[in-house]
């Protein structure tokens, strides 16, 4: 734990584990209520003094911290692979996002602009300010482990707010990595706080009912965002959930099969499809979704599962076995109910993965409204193929789930891709794009996907609070 600037162990301690070979990687502290509080009372000493800090002093700590970022992205990324499991070229990209955050907000530290607005008197003047909100609770999920913590604490610090993480238990070294590079730029004590911990429900608890936190940040499941939620407004507090999405991804007639099946390959599998955005139901155009699911197959079935720090590797494990049996659930689920296995559709357990938690890269076809895998988040290698016959009826399928967070879209007719960006209900809209996020673009859902906005001018608002100064001239 790194708490008041001083890394802190403790007594009790839970592992961590390397997904791809079950081997143990390291013992962590597992705070106790003293920890918390500590970390806690250390963010709410420290604010005062961090929030009257310049931009320009925030900004430079946070440039220091993207420079160091980007001279350790190899060793991170190493480790990343090991405590994630995901490929190392994966690993590296994401070393690259989670800095880009660092570097952006902390050009956008200095741009943190209020205005005037004209008064309905003459002798009347209006201002508009914006302050940091105050301590922020954030918690951080384990599939992006290092740069859903820089998205955070990127934006609260230059902001001017002060941080107590938590982050995923099953994630937590690459946490650590982040407030290493934070404590060797110099930035100081109690103004970044990190708790690492098995139990997360007394940790929700605090960051929800304690009056000294005045806004919790969460990304993880809606499930959890749910919980949290509820109990932060029974205090008013100001909440951003990035939280699941099951998203969808049309394929319409004009578009180019080859190409799209491309794409999908290469989103659908990403982080061994354990990501928030990754496509969970590919509608096809039935004209051209033989040749779609064709092209997939073929694509899928070259891909080696494995350690993702060996060469050739392009989907590492799953994060544990819990996960392995969610995806087998509704792999047998839909294939009882009429689907078909085109490839994949088993346990990886042979040739050095036995001690791991994988499971094949699989398509789906013939995938219909009423099995789980339709309506579930998937979290897994696995890619249903839906053939639809007009656009009317795929927007509305698409449309037709309680998540919003991404869709993808890919059509050559300019007022198609118009028509389907806007009438997609989803916060990211990729219209012949895999990869429509960027430190500088809002990440964010609507509907059960999430509260607010990451990323972009939005991310930092988040974490500040709009005050107006009238002012009575004499
Ligand atoms: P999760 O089970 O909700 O856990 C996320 C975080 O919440 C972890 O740090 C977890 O701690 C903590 N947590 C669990 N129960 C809690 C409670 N009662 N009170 C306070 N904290 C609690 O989600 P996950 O499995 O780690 O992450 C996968 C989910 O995240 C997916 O649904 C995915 O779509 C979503 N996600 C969304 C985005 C986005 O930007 N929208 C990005 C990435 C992931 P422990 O680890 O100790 O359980």
């Amino acid at each position: 734990m790194y708490i008041d600037g001083q890394w802190r162990a403790n007594e009790a301690t839970f592992p961590v584990f390397n997904p791809a070979t079950g081997e143990k990687l390291a013992d962590v502290a597992d705070a106790n209520a003293r920890d918390l509080e500590d970390a806690i009372e250390s963010a709410h000493r420290t604010f005062p003094e961090w929030s009257a800090t310049t931009a320009y002093r925030r900004a430079a700590m946070l440039r220091d911290a993207y420079a160091l970022m980007m001279e350790r992205k190899e060793p991170l990324a190493k480790q990343m692979t090991e405590e994630q499991g995901k490929p190392l070229k994966a690993a590296r990209n994401e070393v690259q996002y989670a800095a880009d955050f660092l570097l952006w907000y902390s050009e956008e530290a200095r741009r943190l602009y209020g205005s005037t607005i004209p008064a309905p008197r003459s002798d009347q003047r209006f201002i508009v300010a914006h302050q940091p909100i105050g301590v922020v609770g954030a918690i951080t999920p384990w599939n992006y482990p290092t740069s859903m913590v820089t998205r955070k604490l990127a934006p609260a610090l230059a902001a001017g707010c002060t941080v107590v993480l938590k982050p995923a238990e099953q994630t937590p070294l690459c946490a650590m990595e982040v407030f290493k590079i934070l404590d060797e730029v110099g930035l100081p004590p109690g103004v970044a706080n990190l708790v690492t911990t098995s139990n997360p429900v007394p940790v929700g608890e605090a960051f929800t009912s304690d009056r000294r936190i005045r806004k919790v940040t969460f990304t993880g499941s809606t499930e959890v965002g749910r919980i949290l939620g509820e109990a932060a407004g029974k205090s008013l507090k100001r909440v951003s959930m990035e939280l699941g999405g099951h998203a969808p991804f049309l394929v319409m007639a004009d578009a180019d099969p080859v190409h799209a099946a491309k794409g999908a390959s290469l989103v659908k599998f990403l982080n061994t499809g354990q990501a928030c955005i990754s496509p969970n139901r590919m509608y096809v155009h039935r004209s051209i979704a033989e040749q779609f699911t064709a092209v997939l197959a073929d694509r899928v079935s070259k891909m080696r599962a494995g350690n993702g720090l060996a060469d050739g590797i392009s989907v590492g494990p799953l994060v544990d076995d819990a996960a392995v049996e969610k995806v087998e659930r509704q792999v047998t689920d839909a294939v009882d109910k009429g689907a078909t296995t085109v490839v994949g559709g088993h346990r990886l357990t042979a040739d050095g993965l036995e001690a791991g938690h994988f499971y094949a890269p699989t398509v789906l076809d013939g995938v219909e409204p009423g099995m789980d895998i339709y309506r579930e988040e998937t979290f897994g290698p696995v890619a249903p193929v839906i053939p639809f016959d007009d656009e009317d009826t795929v927007l509305d399928l698409a449309n037709d789930t309680e998540y919003g967070l991404a869709a993808y879209v890919y059509t050559n007719d300019l007022s198609k891709a118009m028509r389907l960006f806007e009438g997609l209900r989803f916060g990211i809209v990729g219209i012949n794009d895999i990869n429509p996020t960027a430190a500088a673009a809002p990440f964010g859902g609507m509907g059960d996907s999430g509260l607010g906005r990451e990323g972009g001018r939005e991310g930092i608002a988040e974490y500040l609070e709009t005050k107006l100064g009238g002012f009575s001239l004499r």
